[in-house]
């Protein structure tokens, strides 16, 4: 099937308050632009310096979001453009991204990525590290961010159930910030499900979901690094 297929079947199954991110990661700008003519407007990738690129080669009404590990030196490559970047761990990495925002006169909304999966590999942060950070004063001097929501990753698994229970474990963490009601915070996404397991992260309560290979297919590795 094509881009334009996979991504018509995608839309039609989900609900409308669902945001569909397309990760194009690896995938080259032909691909991207298959999708976009098709409608799509919001295009995810996981290297700073990839979607630098893209975003140079593509039209400027699309939204990008970043969906990987960050680097803070490597923040200043994307500051001008990004709109969203979900994998935000630690608030050394949000500093440097209100610091750079700044130089743009922009503000970056940004996920604060929550670690649910059992995996040593996966990134994020506990829910004591999420709350102690949106109560800090010092986050209120961060003007140039907006704290919008949280990611997160579920295990590499066949088991339905431990995908579930993080999953909704996710949705809870969501809730409980959600329930500090920290001034000018408003929590409102949760960026959870990729292709293998989109579906029941909407049955949990997504209201983000990041695809890939479902829309463009399964990406090669063989030369490359991630
Ligand atoms: C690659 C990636 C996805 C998409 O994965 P698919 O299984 O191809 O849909 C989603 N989220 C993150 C963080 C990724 O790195």
């Amino acid at each position: 099937m094509s881009i334009k297929e996979n991504l018509k079947n995608i839309k039609s199954s989900i609900p409308e308050h669902v945001t569909l991110v397309a990760v194009s990661k690896t995938k080259p700008v032909s691909d991207l632009m298959e999708a976009y003519h098709a409608g799509q407007r919001i295009f995810g990738e996981n290297k700073i310096q990839e979607m630098a690129n893209k975003f140079g080669d593509m039209p400027k009404d699309i939204e990008w979001h970043m969906i990987g590990h960050v680097q803070r030196n490597k923040v200043k490559y994307m500051a001008d453009f990004v709109s969203l970047i979900h994998g935000v761990d630690n608030f050394k990495l949000l500093q440097e991204i209100n610091k750079q925002a700044k130089k743009h006169n922009r503000i970056i909304d940004c996920l604060f990525q929550i670690k649910i999966a059992s995996e040593d590999s996966k990134f994020g942060m506990s829910f004591e590290d999420a709350s102690e950070i949106l109560q800090s004063t010092k986050v209120l001097e961060l003007k140039n961010i907006r704290i919008t929501g949280v990611m997160g990753m579920a295990t590499f698994t066949d088991d339905e159930s431990q995908i579930k229970n993080e999953f909704n474990r996710l949705k809870f963490i969501f809730n409980a910030l959600k329930a500090l009601q920290i001034d000018n915070c408003k929590l409102q996404t949760i960026s959870m499900g990729m292709s293998g397991d989109y579906p029941l992260a909407i049955e949990c309560g997504s209201t983000m979901i990041r695809v890939g290979s479902s829309i463009f297919g399964l990406r090669n590795y063989s030369n490359k690094s991630n």
